[in-house]
């Protein structure tokens, strides 16, 4: 979701509960609306479909006490001010708010870095970059997302590694003015350095940011031949990180203060981690247990046998009892997934009981003595069922 939907929307007005609710009023308000609205209870209802999707993502921001601080703080900020009215239909067109975080508040330092990112906007904001709202305090760097892929054992018994950030730094050629080294920007003509261009329209006075410099307030003649006049670059960044055991495919760990560094002596972000684990040749994972199919004889299954199958660390002899019917799952307790309170999950090994396609002589005729003095195959029930008919 953009940062201007965000503005754009109240979704405290969607779930029908007033700025000072609590989150457990906020997650009873959109139980009962999820409820209401959901489409198994109103198949082909276009109306009820768009509100369960908004009610939704009203309460994915509301019930989370971060996102909503991050929400109320912007909603303030901009929700009702000439920013707003801008975006719609403002005469020249409206800009957007990509430009005006993105680009146009960052100070020269930093200017033109980023995308639309929400922690972008917000980095700017409290970086200070905003003009207007200049402010001395320390930041709190950005929140850094990265993905890792891991071998199975890796995932299951924890690694230390090392990871390559990529993210946007400024300029060393130019320092981040963007102009070429010897030549400087020159104050914007069209808003004379403030950033800001003022349209009368009636009864409203609307500011809005330069076209002409992006909001800057400066415009480069000469660019950097480094990073062609946009002040950063991306800079690359290695560390090293631990991942904690019996992390799964598909999860998002954090690691704090890994992010990017704090300005001002503010607090570094935190990393996220995307978790891919590659599939194991032998081994399989069900939630905390560790799977593995291990294929016997149908000797094996009828008289029982000691099978020595692998684990993650060394071996395991496992008795099968006589009698075990193929498909049998047999549980070897403690190895498996260390989970975060330190215990740790089953191995669950399936025996699989193999049929040989081709026999030796020897074999079948012994095979065949076999059949004749064991009993039949149960098939009481479906012979006397066969009879009848
Ligand atoms: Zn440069
Ligand atoms: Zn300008």
């Amino acid at each position: 979701m953009s940062s201007k939907d965000w503005i754009e929307k109240d979704f405290y007005s969607v779930l029908g509960v007033n700025k000072s609710a609590s989150t457990d009023d906020i997650k009873k308000a959109y139980r009962k609306l999820a409820r209401e609205l959901h489409p198994d209870r109103n198949p082909g209802n276009r109306d009820a479909e768009e509100r369960f999707k908004a009610v939704s993502e009203a309460n994915d921001v509301l019930s989370d006490p971060r996102k909503r601080a991050e929400y109320d703080e912007m909603r303030q900020l901009f929700g009702s001010g000439a920013f707003r009215r801008s975006t719609r239909g403002a005469p020249t067109g409206g800009f957007d708010m990509s430009d005006l975080f993105g680009d146009g508040t960052a100070t020269a330092g930093d200017r033109r870095f980023g995308g639309a990112g929400f922690s972008d906007l917000f980095g700017s904001i409290f970086s200070g970059g905003n003009r207007s709202s200049r402010r001395p305090g320390m930041t709190r760097g950005r929140d850094v997302e990265a993905e890792v892929t891991l071998d199975f054992g890796d995932a299951v018994r924890g690694v230390t590694m090392p990871i390559t950030l990529r993210a946007p730094g400024v300029c060393d050629t130019c320092h981040g003015s963007g102009a070429k080294p010897g030549t400087s920007p020159r104050t914007c003509p069209v808003c004379h350095g403030s950033g800001l261009v003022t349209n009368n329209q009636g009864a409203f006075s609307l500011s809005e940011p330069c076209r002409n410099c992006q909001g800057v307030g400066t415009v480069v003649d000469q660019k950097c031949p480094e990073c062609h006049g946009t002040g950063g670059v991306t800079k690359t960044r290695t560390m090293t990180i631990r991942i904690p055991a019996g992390v799964a495919d598909g999860q998002r760990i954090r690691i704090a203060g890994r992010g990017e560094p704090g300005e001002r002596g503010g607090p570094p972000g935190d990393l996220y981690v995307l978790i891919k684990v590659r599939d194991d040749a032998l081994f399989g994972r069900y939630g905390d247990d560790l799977t593995l199919a291990v294929p016997i004889t149908f000797a094996e299954a009828v008289t029982g046998v000691d099978l020595r199958v692998p684990t993650l660390d060394g071996s395991v002899t496992l008795r099968v009892p006589p009698g075990t019917p193929s498909g049998r799952t047999l549980r070897v307790r403690g190895k498996g997934i260390i989970r975060r309170d330190k215990t740790v999950g089953d191995l669950l090994v399936t025996v699989d009981v193999v049929v040989p396609k081709d026999l030796t002589p020897e074999a079948r005729k012994a095979l065949e003595e076999f059949a004749a003095s064991s009993p039949p195959a149960p098939r009481q029930q479906l012979e006397s069922r066969l009879n009848h008919v």
